[in-house]
């Protein structure tokens, strides 16, 4: 990345790479938000006395466990389970689970040191974590996960508590998995508490909205970020990569405001529609049926299906990746720019690589990173979370309301933090100051704990 580290940062940052050696993407989100904080250390040199950039790199507890579990045929797994509890000077432990092969350390601690700051910048009291398995749910019969569910959360629930660690869902964590989990809580612990995870259902203690929330998030940091600049998304051509739950319902919310999305993929290929993506096919393909994204194509003659496709590639005023980690690089970036995107807003967790991001913010095009813009699923899960210590249950209208509130916020406070950081537009900057720095001042209050 272009940004010079302070020199005290740089060799808490070769500390963070030594102490924590092969873990490639924690390196990365460590380092993305170091670069920010040398303005900071300026302003805060208790944060310096007080060792909070050493200590907040640090989780304060990582669970690693073994999951064993059966397949329909009677053969035996081992998969491995993890929660990085990462910080909670600012509220219980909260962030997702994630089953998918490629998770490992890295991959979770990554996840879980990006949570933290998000949180931050929702204004609620939530601190940072994040869990999940490498268990490959795809082709896995629905008895098979759930009997992989129950394992891992026979694990789990001793870490867990409306006090203590509240999870929600991730990648391949939908509302199926969430309800097997919270089912194995209640019957271990024999306490129906709708506390212990957001993202559930609606029949047993879930949010309307949760399920739309991430995606719908992203889209209102998207019209803020354009608002700014005198624009709006209507009439906009928008590509959004994956076509799992964030990607459905941005998609759903920017049809909503007047934009026309034109791609949306899976990591077997792109499904290119020029009239617009027909979003219920999606749901009825992905949410039901859980199918592939190749089958779009047989429904629609004028749509084009590219195995193995870059939706980069396809030319867009908007792009919101919505998929998974590094799915942007310097190269995808460059196209992006090059083919007239104005704004890029990430419901997915650090999906540009370092050399992406350079390119955009160089382009000065609108770049919501995903610590500011995809906050609006943690923020609706607090508001779950809120619902159910109240035995409450609010409208869909009232709660999208306060989700449309809470995103406009966050843009408000990175742009402003931005501004008084000296880097006026810069999301990053001000997205990572102004979440580092709510949870810097509560650690320094709190002590050396
Ligand atoms: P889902 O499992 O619902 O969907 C994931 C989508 O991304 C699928 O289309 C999947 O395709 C695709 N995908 C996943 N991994 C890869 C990969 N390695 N290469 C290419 N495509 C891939 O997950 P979500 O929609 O919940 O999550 C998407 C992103 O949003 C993640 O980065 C997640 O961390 C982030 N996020 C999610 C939140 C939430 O509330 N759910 C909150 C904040 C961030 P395939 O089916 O082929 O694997």
């Amino acid at each position: 990345m272009a940004a010079v580290m302070d020199e005290r940062i740089e060799t808490i940052y070769r500390q963070v790479t030594a102490r924590n050696p092969g873990e490639d993407e924690f390196h990365q989100a460590v380092r993305e938000v170091l670069e920010s904080l040398g303005p900071v250390l300026v302003k805060h040199p208790e944060f310096v006395d007080q060792k909070i950039i050493e200590r907040v790199c640090e989780p304060e507890r990582q669970i690693i466990f073994r999951v064993p579990w059966q397949d329909d045929r009677g053969e035996v797994h081992i998969n491995r389970g993890f929660r990085v509890e990462f910080n909670s000077a600012i509220g219980v432990y909260k962030g997702g689970l994630r089953f998918h092969p490629s998770v490992y350390l890295g991959i979770i601690k990554f996840l879980g040191f990006e949570q933290v700051f998000k949180n931050a910048l929702t204004g609620m009291p939530i601190g940072g974590a994040k869990g999940g398995s490498d268990f490959d749910p795809k082709g896995r019969s629905d008895n098979e996960i759930m009997r992989f569910c129950q394992s891992f959360m026979t694990e789990l629930y001793r870490h867990l508590g409306e006090y203590t660690d509240v999870p929600a869902g991730d990648i391949g964590v939908g509302g199926r998995e969430l309800g097997y989990l919270f089912g194995q809580y209640k019957r271990i612990t024999n306490r129906y508490e709708s506390t212990v995870l957001t993202g559930k259902g609606i029949a047993w203690g879930g949010s309307l909205v949760r399920t739309e929330a991430t995606g719908y998030g992203a889209v209102y940091f998207v019209r803020e970020m354009l608002k700014v600049r005198a624009d709006s998304l209507e009439g906009k051509t928008c590509v959004v990569s994956g076509s799992g739950n964030v990607a459905i319902y941005t998609i759903e919310k920017l049809h909503q405001l007047g934009a026309r999305v034109i791609a949306c993929s899976d990591s077997n290929g792109v499904v290119v529609h020029e009239k617009g993506i027909d979003l219920a096919l999606v749901k009825q393909l992905k949410e039901v049926e859980r199918r592939r994204i190749a089958e779009y194509a047989a429904h629609h003659k004028d749509a084009r299906y590219i195995p193995g496709g870059n939706i980069w590639e396809v030319p867009c005023q908007v792009a919101m990746p919505s998929a998974t980690q590094n799915e942007i690089n310097g190269k995808d970036a460059r196209m992006l720019v090059r083919n007239g995107c104005i704004a890029v807003g990430e419901g997915a967790n650090m999906p540009t690589t370092p050399d992406g991001v350079k390119v955009f913010l160089d382009a000065r095009i609108a770049y919501g990173p995903g610590k500011a813009a995809n906050a609006g699923g943690v923020a609706t899960s607090a508001l779950e979370m809120q619902q159910n210590a109240s035995r409450d249950s609010w409208s869909f209208e009232f709660t999208e309301r306060k989700l449309d509130e809470i995103m406009t916020n966050i843009h408000a406070s990175t742009y402003e933090t931005a501004e008084e950081f000296g880097a006026p537009g810069n999301y990053v900057v001000g997205a990572n100051i102004a979440g580092f720095i709510r949870v810097a001042k509560a650690m320094v209050a709190l002590g050396l704990v």
